[in-house]
């Protein structure tokens, strides 16, 4: 099962991909980690996407199509994907596009999880992330048993540099203005499912579960 989660910063996409990979067993692919991984690890992809992450801007087309093209050849992917964050803009989804169909695949869903603006904004300031194993959790809404402590592996949470108000105001901006249209080259192709990621997180997991199982 190949599945694309859509939807913009803040939406849920990393909360609901890691319950859906653990329970359809596919690797989670996701832009955004990949170069958080970089930009800590100060590679030169980390340098280079540095310079747009910490202005909440998009990074080009060029070195993000690179990464998802290397990762999707990888043989873990044979058994199907989940990509997070990726296609961004419509250049990328043609990319995405031209990298399945030489690997003879092609994308069986793409789930939008639609959530208003203004809830956005506190989902992403109150957003906390393991250092260690990558979960999400937040302060209010999605809290830690032990405040800055991860529930699964006891790792230290921080906070991303880029959920800051300042910062997300450009990210939904880019959003709205680049992503967004991807919604209609999905509809178009008859594989759009549009779930309300407003409701909590497990009737949201319910939903998309019962779609991907067929039930919906
Ligand atoms: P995305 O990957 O789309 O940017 P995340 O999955 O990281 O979004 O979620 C953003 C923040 O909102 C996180 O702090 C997460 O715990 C919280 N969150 C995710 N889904 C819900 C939900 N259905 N209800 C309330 N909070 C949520
Ligand atoms: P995310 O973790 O998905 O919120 O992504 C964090 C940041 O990484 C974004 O604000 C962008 O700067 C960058 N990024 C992630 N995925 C992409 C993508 N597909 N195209 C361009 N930039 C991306």
């Amino acid at each position: 099962m190949n599945v694309l989660f859509m939807g913009p910063p803040g939406a849920g996409k990393g909360t609901q991909a890691e319950k859906i990979v653990e329970e359809f067993q596919i690797p989670h692919i996701s832009t955004g980690d990949a170069f958080r991984l970089a930009m800590s690890q100060g590679t030169p992809l980390g340098v280079e996407a540095k310079s747009y992450v910490d202005k909440g801007l998009l990074v080009p087309d060029e070195i993000t199509n690179g990464i998802v093209k290397e990762r999707l050849a990888q043989p873990d992917c044979a058994k199907g994907f989940l990509l997070d964050g990726y296609p961004r803009t419509l250049a990328q989804a043609e990319a995405l596009d031209e990298m399945l169909s030489s690997l003879g695949k092609t994308l069986n869903h793409v789930v939008n999880l639609k959530v208003d603006r203004n809830l956005l904004l506190a989902r992403l300031t109150g957003r906390r992330i393991c250092r260690s194993c990558g979960a999400t959790y937040h302060v209010m809404f999605n809290a830690p048993k032990q405040e800055g402590v991860c529930d699964k592996c006891g790792g230290e949470l921080y906070q991303r540099s880029d959920d800051t108000e300042e910062k997300v105001g450009t990210r939904l901006d880019e959003y709205l203005n680049k992503t967004a249209p991807l919604l209609d080259f999905y509809g178009n192709k008859g594989i759009l499912y549009e779930v309300n990621g407003e409701q909590d997180i497990q009737a949201v997991t319910a939903e998309i579960h019962a779609h991907l199982r067929g039930q919906s």
